[in-house]
Order: structure tokens, then C-alpha cells, then sequence
């Protein structure tokens, strides 16, 4: 199981600041944070605590096994930022 960001996620953050295992990125300081359209979740990083969820303003983060069929492209997505 993982977390995944989808793309109504506004990047301010708060998630990062959230994680317990800083497996949400890219942060505010790396440098491909203004390209990015979201940020991600490591797949193999993150330990499915559920910390992330409800600080998130816009509710962009769902189980994997609760993402939306509409939505299901993010999870390979996230993974792929990671080289995954
Ligand atoms: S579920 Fe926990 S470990 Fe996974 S991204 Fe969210 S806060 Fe981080
Ligand atoms: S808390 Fe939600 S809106 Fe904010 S950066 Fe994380 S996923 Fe995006």
C-alpha cells in the first residue's frame, strides 16, 4: 500500500511538513519544485501512516486502494518521479 498526491494538490506543503519518513517531494528548495505540476509520494518510502491526509487543505491525498478510477494515472505517476 501507499499514499498518493493527485493534481489538485496546490504544493504548500504542508504534507512535507507532516511526514514522519520526508518521503513527500519535491520541497520548496530543490530545484525542480516551480516545474513540478504537484508533489509526489515515494511508493516505496512511505509507511502508510495517514499523517499526510488530513492536513491536506484541498484532500489531493488517497490510499492507493481508495484512488478514485478517474484518478488512477497518479499513482504510477508518483511512483515515476522517483524512478520507480
Ligand atoms: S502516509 Fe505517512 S509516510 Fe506516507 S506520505 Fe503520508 S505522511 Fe508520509
Ligand atoms: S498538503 Fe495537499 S495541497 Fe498541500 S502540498 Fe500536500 S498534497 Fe499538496
Amino acid at each position: 500500500m501507499a499514499y498518493v498526491i493527485t493534481d489538485t494538490c496546490t504544493k504548500d506543503g504542508y504534507c512535507i511538513d507532516a511526514c514522519p519518513v520526508d518521503c513527500i517531494h519535491p520541497k520548496l528548495e530543490e530545484s525542480d519544485f516551480d516545474a513540478v505540476p504537484h508533489l509526489y509520494i515515494d511508493p516505496e518510502q512511505c509507511i502508510d501512516c495517514g499523517a499526510c491526509i488530513p492536513v491536506c487543505p484541498t484532500n489531493s491525498i488517497f490510499v492507493l486502494e481508495e484512488l478514485p478510477a478517474e484518478l488512477a494515472a497518479f499513482a504510477g505517476r508518483n511512483a515515476a518521479y522517483y524512478g520507480h
